[in-house]
């Protein structure tokens, strides 16, 4: 239940940013162009100057063997305008060259590499287009414009014993045209180098950003924690104040009522310690009300001023209803 919950929420492609549903995913990234050309971008920098995983799609796309489509899709897709100019320079070439021309024909390539390898004992690679075994060529001399011998990028053999055609045989057929096909993955290698740079110095900006953020969060909960603390000892402190002053109030009533007693005491001469404890006890009892009379001589005086004003206003009323009456 839950998992078919999660498989039917909202999921975007990294790579391409197609929205789909979670459980659309998986069968998405083994199809996804944009997923399948980051990782080749990836597997290229790290494998360069071996161009092989861009030269392979490339012959495939060129022979048009149906072969390698996918990678061919995703190269496609990096650089469009010269992977395709490229594609077209080199069709041309290959279209120009009666021996090249046998190649572009379905499946010569494929035959003569199955032959190759039969012949030397090893297995077929198919669709697997080697790389060249012996380096590259020599550079050839030949004569420019002005009749000064400039030196040339030269070709590779064609095939090679047990391989058949390589990789550097077929693309080196046209010297100037394979330096521009080098020269463009070269490109991509520099440009994906700067880009995973540039992100990495990013992501650190980022996380430097994010952990300062973290200590100044933390730093003002600190803060407020010792604002709070500083609060509380205030509180506590205010406490203790209220409480001495009601323990110091305490003991002057305490103080004057034992005076009031005392002088008592005095006229019925000494009192036994059991008398004193209890007067002790009595000053505490909380069922004395010495406030009863206190209170009632305070409101006294109030009652009759008050007696005394509404009687003068009666008074002043009954005047002025006589005067007003004829
Ligand atoms: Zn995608």
């Amino acid at each position: 239940m839950a998992e078919a919950a999660i498989a039917a929420l909202d999921a975007t492609c990294a790579y391409c940013g197609e929205i789909m549903t979670r459980g659309e995913m998986a069968a998405h990234v083994q199809l996804c162009t944009a997923h399948r050309l980051d990782a080749l971008l990836s597997a290229l920098v790290q494998a360069a100057p071996d161009y092989t995983s861009v030269f392979e799609p490339f012959l495939h796309a060129l022979l048009e063997t149906n072969e390698d489509g996918d990678r061919a899709t995703a190269w496609l897709s990096h650089d469009p305008r010269r992977w395709r100019f490229m594609l077209a320079s080199y069709r041309r070439h290959f279209e120009d060259n009666p021996q090249l021309k046998l190649l572009l024909e379905t499946g010569w390539v494929r035959e003569t590499n199955c032959k190759a390898a039969e012949q030397a004992g090893e297995p077929d690679v198919w669709p697997h287009i080697p790389q060249a075994s012996s380096g590259e060529p020599a550079p050839e001399l030949w004569p420019d414009a002005d009749g000064h011998l400039v030196s040339h990028p030269a070709r590779w053999p064609m095939q090679e014993e047990g391989v058949g055609f390589h990789q550097q045989g077929l693309l080196s057929q046209n010297p100037s045209l394979f330096e521009s096909l080098k020269r463009m993955v070269a490109d991509w290698v520099e440009t994906r180098r700067q880009r995973v740079e540039q992100l990495g110095v990013e992501e650190a900006q980022e996380e430097a950003q994010e952990r300062s953020q973290h200590a100044q969060a933390g730093m003002r909960r600190a803060q407020l924690q010792d604002a709070q603390a500083q609060q509380a000892q205030l509180v506590v402190a205010q406490e203790e104040q209220e409480e001495r002053v009601q323990a110091q109030q305490a003991q002057v009533v305490a103080e004057a009522r034992a005076r009031v007693r005392g002088g008592h005491h005095a006229r019925r001469a000494s009192s036994p310690p059991r008398e004193a404890l209890r007067e002790l006890l009595h000053v505490v009892d909380p069922d004395e009300q010495p406030q009863v009379a206190p209170t009632l001589a305070t409101v006294l005086p109030y009652l009759s001023l008050s007696l005394t004003l509404t009687l003068a206003l009666v008074l002043t009323l009954a005047q002025t209803v006589a005067q007003v009456q004829p």
